[in-house]
């Protein structure tokens, strides 16, 4: 059972905020997300596979899971860029 930071009262883990006192209780995710490091953010990804996919590949490496599902439009996008490069050079 999880318990509020704010007042220590119990919550579900599911709840957005604190029935009790009302305190916010994603604000903790939040901050672990903006934390990430940058080959866990798809945003930065994404400008890596457009513009420089080998470092985007090695994102992927840093995270180890090639085939985790939501790696895998970075390896299909890397696989496209290398392509367009072949192409163009
Ligand atoms: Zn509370």
């Amino acid at each position: 059972m999880a318990r509020c930071p704010s007042c220590g009262a119990h919550r579900d883990e599911g709840d957005d905020y604190c029935p009790v006192c009302g305190e916010t209780l994603t604000e903790v995710q939040l901050s672990e997300a903006t934390e990430e490091p940058w080959y866990e953010r798809p945003g930065t990804m994404l400008v890596l596979v457009l513009f420089f996919w080998p470092a985007a590949l090695y994102g992927v490496h840093k995270t180890g899971q090639w085939t985790h599902p939501s790696n895998r439009w970075i390896l299909g996008g890397c696989l496209l860029m290398a392509i367009v490069w072949v192409v163009l050079l």
